[in-house]
């Protein structure tokens, strides 16, 4: 039988009605002849809750632990729902990570899908199951421990399910009805998109676009799992939601695809460190040891053998930050005057394939925000993005402004 991924994220799954729904939504898959995995996330706010009551007790916390407590919130969705889908006369069955079981590295708080074998689940699909709900997010490191995959990372294990079931398509249900050119919550004139090219989906994503965890469009890329983003709140139809692509299905789009945020920047200097061969690897080798992510990076002008070296990081990982420079220094290995950390910054970016062949892109964008009188902190660019840090009170008119300059609100 054709199989399909379907799932839910946490405001699909917040209650038992809302639990209800999303099974009715499977029924109608398992009535066209699809095998299902359902692929759970934990009910809203369940996750955040646990994340404060670890951070509570240990602001340090060990990662192990971390996820032996994160990971529970799906652990109850995955149950009510098969639950659920029993009430319905529909042969369902749950699965946490580790019964599946999915493999992954034992980086513990961040850990990566290494491989999900498919034995168990095809054996029961065999003897006539007809859905398996899976408790997203989750996995099983090769000492035996519970692992997590990053927030929002139950998108990742849909998409990780897909490619290893082959399955025909991943569907996304979530509290919005597909992608959009920007957040709507900030920009009314925003426009959601029919489809939009693994590659602009991964830009947006990695820039705070939270509508699917960045990772997740990695594989679905890597393994060309066409992945459709849809509300669990309208209307089933097939038109629905937004179809995540190869550049090659997609037969017009604008230069620029979509304007990305992301509110929780910090802004870190280290105020006069010598200027010399390797000094670049003693202050990142010793972040990236921390877990600090580790985005912009800087190193202003030198004088006299010394310079300032600028980096951003999201501001949950300040502290984090500050020790492993602290750290250092005692050690020896860096000097510096100071470290400044400025956390009233945001990064706003414009993202389109288009951008590969159309010069110009920077200059609009740098323009559009001058008449706004905003000042741009720290640039940097790809392919197909611009980037800039800049005060996080502008955000919104930045956001406005740019959807505005690049006239979003109308499709090529
Ligand atoms: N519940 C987890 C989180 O909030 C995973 C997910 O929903 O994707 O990050
Ligand atoms: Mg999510």
């Amino acid at each position: 039988m054709p199989r399909l991924v379907m799932k839910f994220g946490g405001t699909s799954v917040a209650n038992l009605d809302r639990i209800r729904n999303a099974a009715e939504r499977v029924r109608l898959e398992v009535e066209k002849g699809y095998d299902v995995i359902v692929i759970v996330s934990a009910m809203s706010g369940k996750t955040n809750e646990l994340v404060g009551w670890v951070n509570e007790i240990s602001p340090l916390y060990d990662a192990r632990e971390y996820d032996a407590v994160v990971s529970a919130g799906e652990n109850v969705t995955a149950g009510l729902m098969a639950l659920t889908l029993q009430e319905m006369n529909i042969s369902a069955r749950s699965w946490q990570g580790w019964q599946v079981p999915v493999q992954t590295t034992d980086a513990y708080a961040n850990a990566r899908i290494e491989e999900i074998p498919c034995k168990n689940l095809k054996e029961k699909f065999g003897e006539g199951m007809r859905v398996a709900v899976v408790a997203g997010f989750q996995g099983v490191s090769p000492q035996g421990r519970v692992t997590t995959l990053g927030r929002g990372g139950s998108d990742t294990t849909a998409v990780a399910f897909a490619a290893a079931f082959d399955a025909e398509r991943c569907d996304i249900y979530t509290d919005v009805d597909g992608v959009y050119t920007t957040d709507p919550r900030i920009s009314e004139k925003a426009r959601k998109l029919d489809k939009i090219a693994f590659e602009e989906m991964l830009e947006l994503a990695s820039l705070g676009a939270k509508v699917l965890q960045t990772r997740s469009v990695e594989l679905a890329m890597r393994f060309n799992v066409r992945v459709r983003v849809l509300s669990s709140f309208e209307e089933p139809s097939d038109e629905a939601g937004t179809l995540v692509c190869a550049e090659e299905e997609i037969m017009e789009s604008n230069v620029v695809a979509g304007i990305a945020y992301s509110r929780d920047e910090a802004k870190m200097t280290l105020i006069s460190v010598a200027d010399r061969p390797g000094i670049a690897a003693a202050i990142f080798g010793p972040l990236s040891k921390a877990g600090v992510n580790v985005d912009m990076i800087v190193q202003n002008i030198s004088e006299d053998g010394r310079t300032d070296m600028t980096f951003s990081c999201p501001t949950n990982q300040v502290l984090r930050a500050e020790k492993a420079m602290q750290d250092a220094k005692e050690n020896g290995n860096i000097n510096f005057h100071k470290l400044v950390a400025d956390e009233a910054v945001a990064k706003v970016s414009v993202v389109g394939i288009g951008m590969r062949s159309h010069a110009g892109v920077a200059a609009q964008m740098f323009e559009a925000l001058h008449t706004e009188g905003i000042n741009i902190k720290v640039i940097t660019t790809s392919e197909i993005k611009i980037s800039v840090l800049i005060e996080r009170k502008y955000m919104e008119l930045a956001v406005q402004t740019l959807h505005d300059a690049f006239e979003l609100n109308k499709a090529v």
